[in-house]
């Protein structure tokens, strides 16, 4: 059962901390993995794969914290904690190729259930959609059109390409809402992990975070989202309740 007014509080707290009386949303900037694919097994078994690999010890399951970092990123932090030195560019662009090696060794990932649903949710609201993710990764992003059809035109799209900071710095949303010609306040941001989480927050777009891994809540709402799902079908159920309580709630 669905409680009307549910809401309304989160939405409220959003609009006190950005100054407003109202909010009017154009646009969505939506995460790609583990938003709309289900993709982070994968990514965090390439990622154990590549980083044991170079003798540097790691564990399987800080990979889902680093989500939302670009590959170089990713990859030059590890070095300074394994190596105590920086990764240089070369060894970024070399380890983050065969990274997208082995990943695409893996079998093949699903779209996240319930995500195409609030994708067409967010286009029946009349919002611009704007793919925003911190992989370069092209065996996903080169399947946005058929699994996602007609939600991200190609010129709609921020990828570890565009940005020159990566998740958790607020420029990929930045970039996205210049792209999409919106401001903060007309933005929404839909996530799965902390450090986009906090990219978002920092945008000052509002924020909503959806446990789709082992990463539990607790630490979506440490990083600053507004409002947090338990699951991406949950927020699909509730994703058009959530969005009239947007266009309606008022200080
Ligand atoms: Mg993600």
């Amino acid at each position: 059962m669905t409680i009307p007014g549910i809401y309304t509080t989160p939405v409220a707290r959003y609009l006190e901390r950005a100054g407003l009386s109202a909010m009017r949303p154009k646009a969505a900037l939506v995460d790609m993995d583990g938003t709309l694919y289900d993709s982070m097994v994968n990514h965090t078994a390439a990622w154990h794969r590549l980083i044991s690999g170079t003798g540097i010890p790691c564990t399987r399951e800080e990979f889902y914290l680093y989500e939302g970092r670009t590959g170089a990123a990713t990859i030059d932090a590890l070095f300074v904690r394994g190596l105590g030195r920086h990764a240089t560019d070369r060894e970024k662009e070399e380890l983050y190729r065969l990274k997208t090696l082995y990943f695409q060794e893996l079998p093949p990932v699903d779209v996240m259930a319930g995500a195409p649903a609030v994708m067409d949710a967010f286009r029946t609201f009349g919002l611009r959609r704007v793919l925003v993710t911190g992989s370069g990764q092209n065996s996903l992003i080169d399947r946005l059109d058929a699994d996602y059809p007609g939600i991200f035109s190609p010129e709609m799209r921020i990828t570890s390409r565009s940005v020159s900071r990566g998740k958790p710095d607020p420029e990929p949303y930045l970039k996205a809402m210049e792209l999409a010609g919106v401001t903060p306040s007309e933005s929404i941001v839909l996530e799965n992990a902390p450090l986009g989480v906090e990219a978002g927050r920092r945008s000052g777009a509002f924020t909503i975070a959806v446990t789709t891994g082992p990463v539990p809540a607790g630490e979506m709402w440490d990083a600053g989202a507004d409002i947090v799902f338990p699951s991406m079908p949950d927020l699909a159920a509730n994703i058009t309740l959530l969005l009239t309580t947007i266009l309606q709630t008022k200080l």
